[in-house]
């Protein structure tokens, strides 16, 4: 069952043309492959979508639950494809629920296949055992994860671009005051810069390693970006800012030049420094 499914391929043929060539049964999409930008823009919980091979395609959950952050980050899709657009740069995205198995885990995580999540107990996968575990991560994870890395070596130096978003509330924790969270871990070139660049913006609060850390090891930006020393950054756009096409399509538009401007500073520091 897809949950949300009118809604949500609605707002799909809004983003743009290449929408047209998404097929919703495949496990992640790679839409402009041949983009000439300098970008890899990633999408890791672009839908809350539950395969069929997954306990019938049902988690268990109500659609009310698999409609929000617990199953996926709401509006970061249609940000990834926006700028995919305006950046001239390719896209990858998953087409699976973080709850069926999340990408944004290294394969040994613990949290790579969530039982519980902010509050809710997620019955299909409560006595998903470790041939279960196996089996999401080689029709899922590991694939998704293969296509990113072949994506990544087309060009001889991208620049990976991670899209979330985050809710603007947990449950019982108090309101979360930024519209924007800049990531990183221990390479923090890029997303330097590209706070100083969203700072010029008197109107934003923008979080810095908030509304959580960028340091988790054998995650995305790990796996692509740190160990290869590609520049990166995540960001988190909080997802009641991006909750229909127009909001997504204005957040990817004054994203832009920022992004541009920090890329541009992060490339002539690197060849002053040489
Ligand atoms: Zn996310």
């Amino acid at each position: 069952m897809l949950y949300d499914a009118i809604s949500f391929w609605v707002q799909l043929t809004y983003v743009g043309r290449v929408t047209e060539y998404l097929d919703p049964s495949a496990p992640f999409w790679v839409i402009g492959a041949d983009r000439p930008g300098p970008w890899l823009i990633t999408c890791d919980h672009a839908t809350n979508r539950v395969p069929p091979d997954i306990n019938g395609g049902d988690l268990g959950l109500p659609a009310a639950d698999m409609n929000r952050h617990i199953a996926f980050d709401p509006g970061s899709l249609g940000v990834s494809l926006a700028l995919g657009e305006l950046l001239d740069s390719p896209v990858i995205a998953t087409n699976f629920s973080r709850l069926v198995i999340d990408p944004n885990r290294g394969e040994d995580d613990p949290t790579v296949l969530m039982r519980l999540y902010d509050g809710t107990i997620i019955p299909a996968n409560r006595h998903a055992n470790a041939a279960e575990r196996e089996r999401r991560l080689a029709t899922y994870h590991r694939p998704y994860h293969d296509a990113y890395e072949a994506l990544a070596q087309q060009k001889a130096d991208p620049a990976v671009l991670a899209i979330h978003s985050f809710t603007p509330q947990l449950t019982g924790r108090p309101r979360r005051p930024w519209e924007i969270g800049i990531l990183f871990a221990s390479d923090d070139r890029l997303s330097r810069c590209l706070i100083s660049e969203l700072q010029k913006d008197a109107s934003l609060t923008v979080g810095i390693n908030e509304p959580y850390s960028g340091h988790l090891p054998g995650d995305s930006i790990d796996r692509h970006a740190l160990r290869s020393g590609r520049q990166n950054t995540l960001v988190e756009l909080r997802n009641d800012l991006i909750s229909n096409v127009e909001d997504q399509r204005a957040w990817a538009r004054r994203l832009r030049e920022p992004l541009t401007n920090a890329l541009n500073a992060v490339h002539q520091k690197d060849s002053a420094d040489a």
